[in-house]
């Protein structure tokens, strides 16, 4: 149905292959409209086709973990011990810390399609052989949280989920527990750490968490969106699901555009369709029109941005985009105008990142000082040519030296900035040093001041 490259042609997704229908019709969320929809629908013949099956379906499905990193779930889900020797139970974590800059996604799911999620810990634990599932909800989401306990209530009512979970002999349970508001508890490390009720600061790898996760025991930790696709895969079988999309990246996914576009949305799409046509056919098109557009950061605030040319060919999914030096990360689309001081809007990424890092290694708690300064600096223009190699440079210092991808996030956007904008960087320099020739010349004896 589909080919790979720029003649790409995409039909759009139909209505009967969306899988978060209420994301878009607003209907009940809770329990009677999930069933109308076909939520929980012979969940206990999916049980009871036993673990392998349930992984070799997610195996065949192709999906990938669809929290930024893209790791094939049914693999990642094999790695869980099928005996525990030494009787630690197992947990399933579900992260619905969803904090990244532009990424709404999940968000959706817990407001408006609880269920999927409640029934997919269900369907993913016990593939598992999770005793529990812990969702840990991100701190300000409130109203989601509530919504999400409001399903989990109503699945335990309805004998889903608890002892004899769904009929099937299997107890399973599911919690919801709510964050305090750290971007870094999205790691997963971190989120297990702040789970067990200590600051959330990422550990060390090895051990691995399906090793040593939660209190020490194996533990696998993956997203929201992940996980509830799960009972539709298996429904409708692992070959459904691998039907959308290009080899290697398969399914649908739900995208969250926002920024300067006409009307800024979160849609399920199949994976692999044409950023320029998701954006023209979901968001009415660019603000001011495609000539008006400067770039896009197409996965989340921590990949690069695309500069326009490259948007009107490149596809969404995980190998094209890594492919021209960025990534699908969250499918979070921010879209930029040209009214954007792109210098400015790294900017304020770098301070979030910068106020986000939790201090444990030096390269990242410092590291994003540093890039706050120059880039405060090259805002104005009060830099010298040669501390755009230096900021260059110090984002590889960041890049691959610390514990966890935060250094890493922090440290791409500014790469793409440089690689894309330097000609604007340097422009701003010399607009500032003909404007402040004493104050340049003080600069560039003194740099670093
Ligand atoms: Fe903390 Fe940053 Fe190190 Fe991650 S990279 S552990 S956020 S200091």
């Amino acid at each position: 149905r589909l080919v790979s490259g720029p003649k790409f042609y995409h039909g759009g997704l139909k209505d009967q292959d969306r899988i978060f229908t209420n994301v878009y019709r607003d209907g009940d969320p809770y329990i009677q409209g999930a069933l109308r929809r076909g939520d929980w629908h012979r969940t206990k013949d999916i049980l009871s086709m036993g673990q392998d099956w349930i992984i070799d379906e997610i195996k065949k499905s192709g999906l990938r973990g669809r929290g930024g990193a893209g790791f094939p779930s049914g693999l990642k889900y094999s790695f869980m011990p099928k005996v525990n020797p030494d009787g630690r139970p197992s947990y399933l974590v579900i992260n619905a810390d969803e904090s990244e800059p532009g990424t709404c996604k999940d968000r959706e799911i817990l407001r408006h399609d609880p269920h999927k999620l409640v029934e997919g810990a269900l369907c993913v634990g016990f593939a598992m052989r999770a005793r529990a599932a812990y969702i840990y909800c991100r701190g300000e989401f409130w109203v989601e949280a509530n919504a999400l306990q409001q399903a989990v209530d109503e699945a335990y009512k309805k004998g889903f989920l608890g002892k004899n979970a769904c009929g099937s002999g299997y107890d399973f349970d599911v919690y919801v527990h709510s964050g305090a508001g750290a971007y870094i508890c999205g790691e997963e490390t971190g989120l297990i750490e702040s789970l067990e009720g200590k600051p959330g600061k990422p550990r060390l790898k090895p051990p691995f968490p399906a090793n040593a996760g939660l209190w020490g025991c194996p533990t696998t930790v993956t997203n929201v969106e992940t996980v509830s696709v799960c009972p539709t895969i298996l429904r409708r079988g692992g070959n459904w699901f691998a039907s959308f999309g290009r080899p290697n990246n398969r399914g649908t996914k739900l995208f969250c555009i926002s920024g300067h576009v006409n009307n800024p949305c979160t849609v399920e799409e199949e994976m692999s369709i044409p950023l320029k046509e998701l954006i023209e056919r979901h968001c009415g098109g660019v603000r001011g029109g495609w000539d008006n557009l400067k770039c896009i950061i197409p996965g989340g605030s921590s990949v690069p941005m695309l500069p326009k040319e490259i948007c009107e060919t490149v596809l969404m999914d995980f190998d094209a985009l890594r492919d021209v030096r960025s990534g699908l990360g969250t499918a979070a689309v921010i879209v930029i105008d040209k009214s954007t001081d792109i210098i400015d809007a790294i900017l304020r990424l770098s301070k979030f990142y910068k106020h986000e890092s939790c201090g444990q290694c030096t390269p990242c708690r410092e590291g994003t000082s540093w890039l706050v300064d120059l880039l405060e600096r090259m805002k104005v223009g009060n830099a010298d040519f040669a501390e755009i190699d230096q900021l260059e440079e110090l984002t590889y210092q960041i890049e691959g030296h610390t514990i966890c991808a935060l250094g890493d996030a922090a440290a791409w956007p500014v790469q793409g900035l440089i690689r894309s904008y330097r000609e604007e960087i340097e422009e701003r320099i010399e607009d500032y040093h003909s404007k402040h020739p004493i104050k340049s010349r003080q600069l560039r004896s003194h740099p670093q001041s």
